[in-house]
Order: structure tokens, then C-alpha cells, then sequence
């Protein structure tokens, strides 16, 4: 078997399933099955930037090896235009949009300096996977510097439709680099559509009987492979000290309340204050939950560096406050917002307390959250998923309650729904989804992948040389 080499921003860690998110497990899992080096950024910023050292570590068959980068290369690519112009733009929020050239150009000649230090560290047979969008142009780079290996690209995030991404000025650069890739996935069927679309419509692309994507002179398979949790891990995780531990902990604290739990890092994405609001208008419109129902809301901070993430933090103090100051009682708080992360055991513990699951973002490529919220439950006993029409994982979980967290009143009457819903009812929702969930794991989800970028490799089809253009 090839050996595989993933590149993705952020690397590893490899040990410690606990506090890894799902992502890096599965891949850690696929590169020790198949040998590999994980390469990326190390997280650190230094004067020498990509231009330093290169660091390695060790782990039976995995290596990693990482490169810093300078404090320009910080703000331009990673703060820059990854946070500011793509995150925006992929999620549908050219509002809040930065176009600036400086930090396209910053973006750019970071993917061009991750490319060169990686390919000295190439062997032949590898198979190359690139993870995410702030690696869109690293596969192009790769093949003018004559790497002819297999390279698949996964996007986690949105992939928007055209009348959206032609607001981003250098799209045409961007998914003419994405066609240097041999494989394509997206999270959906919706997403793939809208990548489809624009090398139709846009790119004046044709799809050749193969069902390969020609455009711009180059070739590309594009499919949709929706990412899973490690589901085992996961349910496994409230047995564990830390997971029981938190269980019981909000067990006792609840009493014979009800708690509606919400897991999101700060990010406009998330529609956090219209759940704020949804969970409000639920106590006016349904005032038998007061003093029964309560939100927790466990939102860490990121990207703080990027106004728009300060902002959103500000104004979800303001609610959550401004809600507890209409609502509380001497025993009981309606919103409990606690900005910090937990590790992914608590929150196992804390899922399984937690009556309903409410995942409504305005736009998401997955949402993992939901995923685990649904393998934490006691099937005996299940919560109910509250799902966002906007989430990548509707296309699957189709047995949640599906709203559109735009709908302040939508999302009020399905929390009164959930919280009220029969047991028999939420153990059939629950029995259905528990089993994709089961099904289509983290790992199953990379092996799929691979095994069709293998598969492409071994018939040539999908194949892009190395070119010059
Ligand atoms: N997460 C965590 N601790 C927290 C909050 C979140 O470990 O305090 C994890 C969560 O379990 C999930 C991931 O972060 O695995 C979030 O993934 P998701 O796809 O829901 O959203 P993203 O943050 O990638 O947009």
C-alpha cells in the first residue's frame, strides 16, 4: 500500500483520542494503518517563518513534520485570507467579507512556501491528501513543481453556490488550482452541486463520460463524502472518568429540569443569537417551561484575533444577559453561557444529560456536534436532535427536528416539540440516526475517500501530469 501524507493546517496530535476532534482521530487511525507523515503548520510563529527548520516527531509508523510561519505570513493567510475573505464567503456572509489583494497574495505565497517544503519530503508512490481551505492552491504548486503523485483535496467547510463565490475576486484563479487536484470532496450532495454548477456555468466546463469534470484545460473527479465522527470512541466516552463525571454532575444540578445543550465555538457560522432569541421567544410563548427548561450554551472562543468573532462574543454577552435579567428566578437561570471549551469526554457526559440537542447554524459544511450529541444518548432514553436545514449533516440526519434557524418562531416551537416529545417517538428518530452515525464513521469516511483517489490512480482516469501552466 502507498504511503499516504495528509497536509492540513493544523497537525495531530497524534496520541490522546480524548482531546483530539474527530478529524485528527480518523486520520491518525489511516495513516498508522497505512504508514505516513502528516505535514503542516505547527502552530507557532517565528522570524523565520516557513523558511525555518522543519519539525519532526515520531509515532511508530506516523511522522509529523511541521513549519512555522512569520508573523505576515500569520495575518495575511491564516487571520487574513482564509478567516476573512474564504470562511466568509464559503459560509454566504459577503457582509463581513475582507477582499483585500495584500491578503490574497499572503494566502497565495503561503500555499506556494507550504508546497515547496513539502515536496523534498516526497516519495514516489505516495498518495497525497490536502485538507481544507486554506490549502485551495497547494495542489496546483505541486504540480509545477512536477509532482505527478495522486493528490485528492477535501473541503470540510461550505462550498457556496456561484452567484456567491464570483463575489470572491480571484475565484477563477482558485478553482482552476482546485481542477490540479485528481479528487474533490465535499460534505454533501449540495455542496458537490454548487462546485458542479460553477465548472458549468462559470467555467464553461463539460463532464466527460466518465463523469469526470473538464474545465480551464484540466480534469477533475468531484464527489461528495460526507465526514463522520469516531463513533465508538465517542459512545464510549460518558463511561469514562471525566465523562461520567460530568453526567452526573449535570444530572444532580438539573434535578427534574430539562436542559437543552448547545456546543459551538464563537462564530458567526453558528447562529448563535438567533438561538439566544429562539430560546426566549420559547418562555414567552410557552411560559410552562420557565423553571423547567434550561439552555446551556458551551461556546469557546476563536479566531478573537478577527473583529467579526469580538463582535459576535459581545453580543452574545449582552443576550444572554439581557435574557437571564428578564427571566431568572432565585433557583433558576434560563441561559447558562459559558465561553470555554470542554474536552471531547466531558462533553460526552454532558450530551447524555442534556434532553435536547439544539445544532442550528446558518450554515455549516457538517456539524460534528450533532453527530455526537446523537451517539452520547442512552437509547433507552434518547434527546432529540434540533438540526438546522443548513448543516451539512441534514443531508443525513433526516430524522431530527429540521428547522431554519433563521425562523425565530420556528426554532421556539421545535424546542417546545423536543422538550415535550414521547418517548417511543424519540427512540424511532433516534434509533435511525444512531445507526448512520454508527455506520458512516470518521474512519470509514477516509477510507472511502482514499480508496476512490487509489482507485482513479490505478485506472489513470482521473489523473492530472504535472504541467507547466
Ligand atoms: N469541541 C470540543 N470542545 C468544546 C467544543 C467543541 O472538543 O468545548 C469539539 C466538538 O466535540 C467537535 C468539534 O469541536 O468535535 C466541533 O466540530 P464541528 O464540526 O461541530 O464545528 P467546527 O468547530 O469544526 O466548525
Amino acid at each position: 500500500m502507498s504511503r499516504l501524507v495528509v497536509v492540513s493546517n493544523r497537525v495531530g496530535p497524534l496520541n490522546d483520542t480524548g482531546r483530539a476532534g474527530g478529524l485528527a482521530v480518523a486520520l491518525v487511525d489511516v495513516l498508522r494503518k497505512r504508514g505516513g507523515l502528516w505535514f503542516g503548520w505547527s502552530g507557532a510563529v517565528s522570524e523565520s517563518g516557513t523558511f525555518g527548520e522543519l519539525q519532526f516527531a515520531e509515532d511508530d509508523d506516523v511522522s509529523t513534520a511541521t513549519i512555522d510561519v512569520a508573523r505576515v505570513d500569520y495575518d495575511e493567510f491564516y487571520a487574513g485570507f482564509a478567516n476573512k475573505a474564504l470562511w466568509p464567503t464559503l459560509h454566504y456572509r459577503l457582509d463581513l467579507t475582507d477582499f483585500d489583494r495584500r491578503l490574497a497574495e499572503g494566502y497565495r505565497r503561503v500555499n506556494e512556501r507550504f508546497a515547496a517544503r513539502l515536496v523534498p519530503l516526497l516519495q514516489k508512490d505516495d498518495i497525497i491528501w490536502v485538507h481544507d481551505y486554506h490549502f485551495f492552491l497547494l495542489g496546483d504548486y505541486l504540480r509545477r513543481a512536477g509532482v505527478n503523485n495522486p493528490i485528492g483535496f477535501f473541503l470540510h467547510i461550505p462550498f457556496p453556490v456561484p452567484e456567491i463565490l464570483t463575489a470572491l475576486p480571484n475565484h477563477q484563479a482558485m478553482v482552476k488550482a482546485m481542477l490540479a487536484y485528481d479528487l474533490l470532496g465535499f460534505q454533501t450532495a449540495a455542496h458537490l452541486s454548487a462546485f458542479e454548477r460553477y465548472v458549468l456555468e462559470e467555467a464553461n466546463g463539460t463532464r466527460g463520460e466518465d463523469g469526470a469534470l473538464h474545465a480551464l484545460g484540466r480534469k477533475v473527479v468531484a464527489d461528495a463524502f460526507p465526514i463522520g465522527i469516531d463513533a465508538d470512541a465517542f459512545a464510549g466516552f460518558h463511561k469514562t472518568k471525566e465523562g461520567s463525571k460530568n453526567l452526573s454532575l449535570v444530572r444532580s444540578e438539573l434535578d427534574d429540569r430539562k436542559q437543552i445543550i448547545g456546543v459551538d465555538r464563537i462564530d458567526y457560522s453558528k447562529g448563535l443569537p438567533q438561538r439566544f432569541m429562539a430560546f426566549e421567544r420559547l418562555l414567552q410563548m410557552y411560559p410552562e417551561h420557565k423553571g423547567e427548561v434550561e439552555l446551556l450554551q458551551i461556546a469557546p472562543p476563536s479566531r478573537s484575533e478577527v473583529r467579526a468573532y469580538k463582535d459576535i462574543q459581545e453580543s452574545l454577552e449582552g443576550l444572554s444577559g439581557r435574557i437571564n435579567g428578564r427571566f431568572s428566578d432565585l433557583d433558576w437561570t434560563p441561559i447558562n453561557f459559558m465561553s470555554r471549551s470542554f474536552p471531547r469526554r466531558s462533553l460526552a457526559g454532558i450530551y447524555r444529560a442534556s434532553a435536547v440537542g439544539l445544532v442550528t447554524p446558518l450554515r455549516d459544511g457538517m456539524n460534528l456536534v450533532a453527530k455526537e450529541y446523537i451517539a452520547a444518548q442512552d437509547p433507552e432514553d434518547p434527546g432529540v436532535l434540533v438540526l438546522s436545514r443548513f448543516a451539512g449533516a441534514a443531508e443525513e440526519m433526516t430524522e431530527a427536528l429540521i428547522v431554519n434557524p433563521y425562523s425565530i418562531d420556528e426554532l421556539a416551537e421545535a424546542l417546545h416539540r423536543a422538550i415535550r416529545m414521547p418517548l417511543d417517538e424519540r427512540q424511532h428518530r433516534f434509533d435511525l440516526m444512531h445507526k448512520k452515525v454508527m455506520t458512516n464513521t470518521a474512519g470509514a469516511w477516509a477510507e472511502t475517500f482514499l480508496d476512490r483517489l487509489t482507485t482513479l490512480n490505478a485506472d489513470a482516469q482521473g489523473l492530472n501530469p504535472a504541467y507547466l501552466n
